[in-house]
């Protein structure tokens, strides 16, 4: 996951390539209420990991639920008879988390109270209380009256239920309610129990998905149209045992939207696919529907039982008119679609983006104009007009705390300007796809040249190694240490039993030709041993500089490094980048530290080591080796000549950091300030 503040996206060509998508929102979350509020245990498989079902998990182990947990796979022991007593519960800004436990709490009894982030506690909630209020529960509101935080059941009474009349419940703010309603009710149907949506039931899709993992877990409510439905008396909830997520459909769509608007390259249509694992076409999820929008706009989706797979059938695509009550959140997707289309789209019926993680009508609007977009905004609809040809936008992208946003902007890198686009607070799409952007890199293609690199060099222990990892770390960058290269290429070439000179020249290139080294976080393998220290050694810095002269060893490594420029961009140290490796880096630096500071680090570094050192050796040693370095003729120690120096004897190693972002912001195109507060 990225969790830098802000991720930087290249321009993207193409894409191509497969899938698995994670498990969706909306099936784990009632999942686990469901199997929490069985008796006995269920296994769930494929269960989604992100914000919004850990929220869920930590509040049912909070109410004395088992819940075990192994990667995708969680097995939940249900409260069965049992009433939890109460509890405070978190539910940070996950609306599937908030509404149902809110339902399922109130009619068991017990006193419980539920609040959130701010964000949450600005999401409507006052239909749901209301309906639960004429049930007989007690409820009060902590905050804004139809608003979290709540208190349910102050004292702590089991409420006298009144089930004899229907409850009425109103369906056009948020379908979450009579799913709510729908969720909490067989805990307490002893009659037959009937729910009465009032005004337009919005989402309805959602409505079924809930419907159906209700028969999944023993429940089977009758259905009168969008208005009626009635929980048959007796109904109770029987674990499957065990049950599998489907892929989040919504998620799909980003990939699908990818399919349509990244596979064709050159004009030749139906080049290259997107699949998809995970999910297919005959999903139980409302979202799925996405398809025949992507399909109306240009897309070809062929599908199996599980899968889907996507290309580009026309480009521009086609702009469309769609009424998308039916697929709330994936139409934010078809909103940046839109962006490619050869006219103005209009999306309607969209009222409840108003009160989704943000208001995201008002989101996208902004986010799309700040492209170049033009875009009409109503209470519930959107309009999007693409930038004319030269109008496009290279723009700092808001995200709102929303991971919708987040994730479809990453999809206006395909911008046929060539522009970049920066996601703001990445990590935000934790909430549902914590790998979201791994995902999409693992299929985008940049086009040559454009991965971006930032190459840092300078004399040894000027520091050059921290600085660069760090620098990676706070773009999202990957990182290449080169002199490691160097390191284990000389390991390789010892172990192999070969001489470390020019007479075994050819042998030592043709091992690092083909050097099976790994970086795996701060481990360094060579086949299947960890390096990490055999490496780091003074001895091994002597032997890598001894191989880095050999000029047929440097060539052999020439393409294991350039395989390094990988998306989102990479920040690579050492000798020759700048000049030899990445001459088109858009920003060099080379640090100039005088020799005194760099032999009093060393001493420090060695001494913090337990390894005893004495300042005026190191100091020697240091300038002998800068001599050597600097007046070898295979790749001296010298700054390309486009380097900017900077000389961090001064410098803490923060304030470098700052420094060289700083130059590197500059050279960015996003205009400053562009981001509303
Ligand atoms: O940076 P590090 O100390 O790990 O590098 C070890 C040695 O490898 C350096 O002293 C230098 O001689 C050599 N080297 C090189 N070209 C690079 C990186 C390192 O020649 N790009």
């Amino acid at each position: 996951m990225y969790s830098t503040e802000f991720l930087d996206l290249p321009p993207l060509a193409h894409a191509a390539g497969c899938l698995r998508l994670p498990g969706s929102k909306s099936i784990s979350n009632r999942v686990l209420l469901m199997a929490a509020l069985s008796q006995g245990s269920t296994t769930v498989h494929d269960l989604l990991d992100s914000d919004d079902t850990r929220i869920m998990l930590d509040a049912l182990r909070q109410l004395g639920c088992g819940v075990a947990r192994d990667g995708t796979t969680a097995t939940i022991t249900g409260l069965g008879a049992t009433r939890p007593a109460g509890a405070r519960l978190f539910m940070g800004n996950a609306g599937t988390a908030m509404r149902p436990l809110t339902a399922a709490l109130a009619v068991l009894g017990g006193e419980f109270e539920l609040s959130g982030v701010p964000r949450m506690h600005e999401r409507p909630i006052g239909d749901l209380v209301d309906a639960l209020r004429q049930l007989g529960c007690r409820i009060d509101y902590l905050g804004e009256p139809g608003y979290p935080p709540l208190r349910l059941g102050a004292g702590g009474a089991a409420p006298a239920l009144t089930l004899t009349a229907p409850i009425q419940v109103r369906g056009d703010v948020s379908s979450q309610f009579l799913t709510s309603l729908l969720m909490a009710l067989p805990l307490v149907a002893q009659r037959d129990v009937v729910i009465e949506v009032i005004g337009e039931l919005i989402s309805k899709p959602y409505i079924d998905i809930t419907l159906n993992l209700l028969a999944r877990f023993g429940v089977t409510v009758r259905r009168d149209g969008w208005q009626r439905f009635t929980i048959p008396a007796g109904s109770r909830y029987q674990s499957p045992g065990v049950i599998h997520v489907e892929a989040d459909a919504s998620s799909a769509s980003y990939f699908i939207a990818l399919g349509a608007v990244a596979t064709m390259a050159q004009g030749q249509k139906g080049l290259k696919t997107i699949k998809i694992e995970g999910v297919g076409a005959n999903s139980i999820q409302g979202d799925i529907r996405f398809i025949d929008a992507a399909v109306a706009m240009g897309a070809t989706v062929n599908s199996g039982p599980n899968w889907l797979e996507v290309s580009n059938a026309r480009w521009p695509l086609q702009a469309i008119d769609l009424d998308c009550n039916h697929i709330p959140d994936a139409a934010m997707t078809l909103a940046v679609m839109a962006l490619y289309a050869n006219g103005t789209t209009r999306l309607t019926n969209i009222a409840s983006w108003r009160v989704k993680e943000t208001d995201r009508i008002a989101a996208m609007a902004t986010e799309l104009r700040k492209l170049g977009a033009t875009v009409e905004e109503g209470a519930d609809f959107i309009a999007i007009t693409p930038p004319k040809p030269g109008q496009w936008k290279a723009a700092s992208i808001h995200t709102y705390d929303d991971h919708r946003v987040a994730m479809c902007f990453s999809l206006a890198a395909f911008n046929p300007a060539g522009v970049s686009v920066r996601i703001e607070d990445p990590k935000c799409v934790a909430k549902t796809f914590p790998d979201y952007f791994e995902a999409l890199f693992a299929l985008a293609e940049a086009p040559p040249g454009a991965i971006p690199v930032l190459c840092v060099d300078g004399p040894t222990a000027s520091g050059k190694g921290t600085l660069a990892s760090e620098l990676a770390a706070r773009l999202g960058y990957h990182y290449l240490d080169s002199g490691a290269l160097y390191r284990i290429t000389a390991l390789a070439a010892l172990r192999a039993g070969l001489a470390l000179d020019a007479a075994h020249e050819g042998a030592v290139a043709v091992l690092a030709r083909a050097l099976p080294v790994r970086f795996v976080g701060d481990k360094v393998w060579l086949g299947d041993d960890d390096v990490s220290d055999a490496i780091r050694t003074e001895e091994a810095g002597m032997n890598a500089s001894k191989v880095s002269v050999l000029p047929a060893v440097r060539t052999a490594l020439v393409d294991l490094q350039h395989s390094f420029r990988r998306l989102p961009g990479l920040v690579a140290d050492g000798r020759d980048m700048g000049t030899v490796i990445f001459p088109d880096a858009p920003l060099k630096v080379y640090l100039t530290a005088n020799a005194s500071q760099r032999a009093e680090r060393r001493h420090k570094q060695l001494i913090s080591k337990g390894i005893p050192a004495i300042i005026q050796d190191l100091l020697a040693d240091l300038e002998a080796r800068d001599l050597r370095d600097s007046s070898r003729t295979v790749a001296p120690l010298k700054p390309a000549e486009d380097a900017l120096l900077l000389d961090n004897s001064a410098l803490s190693i923060e304030s470098s950091v700052t420094q060289v972002l700083d130059w590197w912001q500059a050279r960015q195109p996003f205009s400053p300030g562009s981001t509303p507060a």
